[in-house]
């Protein structure tokens, strides 16, 4: 069983699906490699952070539930089987996100977006991102955005975060309630 987490770089998933796993003991989340280097002050644990050579590598002997290539670097989804009994929380993009629909049709996918392109700008510029990569992650927001609008089974606006960690969880309680009942 599979929770999505998708939307945009810098709409705040991270922290979302940080506080939600704390509600919802039953996830387990999954942690991605990627060939970007760290940021400044950026946890060590947040992935795991390899060269372009070791990933495709990996890809190859097909260690990826899915991959992508997002600005310029490579994200992927470990298959890697969660603790028993648990369900995987990913936190990935939109494109990932379509990726996980075609595997797995019955997996819930969350979009999250923004108030509006200019917070996201602003969240961009709080941690960190320099002005032109801001400017270029904007516009792939708007791509990202619209492929979320359509894979993802509810689109949630992250303006307030408690108000929005408490519609996440109430979105996947719904939805465990009803794998539960085998509907
Ligand atoms: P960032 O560099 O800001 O940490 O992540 C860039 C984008 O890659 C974000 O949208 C993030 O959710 C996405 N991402 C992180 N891990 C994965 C992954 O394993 N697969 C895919 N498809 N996207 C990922």
């Amino acid at each position: 069983m599979i929770v999505v987490l998708c939307g945009p770089g810098g709409v705040g998933k991270g922290t979302v699906a940080g506080e939600v796993v704390k509600r919802l003991p039953v996830l387990s989340l999954s942690r991605s490699w990627t060939t970007r280097e760290a940021r400044p002050g950026e946890s060590v644990d947040a992935y795991t952070f390899v060269n372009r050579e070791q990933f495709l590598a990996a890809a190859r002997d097909g260690f990826f539930l899915e991959w992508e290539e997002f600005n310029g670097n490579l994200y992927g989804t470990p298959r890697a089987s969660p603790r028993p009994g648990s369900v995987l929380l990913l936190e990935i993009d939109a494109k990932g996100a379509r990726t996980v629909r075609r595997l797995s049709p019955t997996a819930l996918i969350i979009g999250l977006e923004p108030p509006s392109l200019a917070t996201l700008g602003e969240r961009m510029a709080q941690r960190g991102d320099d002005t032109r990569h801001i400017e270029r992650r904007l516009a792939i927001a708007a791509d990202e955005m619209r492929v979320a609008r359509d894979v993802a089974d509810w689109i949630i606006v992250n303006n307030d975060l408690p108000e929005t960690v408490d519609s996440v969880v109430e979105r996947i309680e719904d939805w465990l309630a009803t794998r539960t009942r085998g509907e």
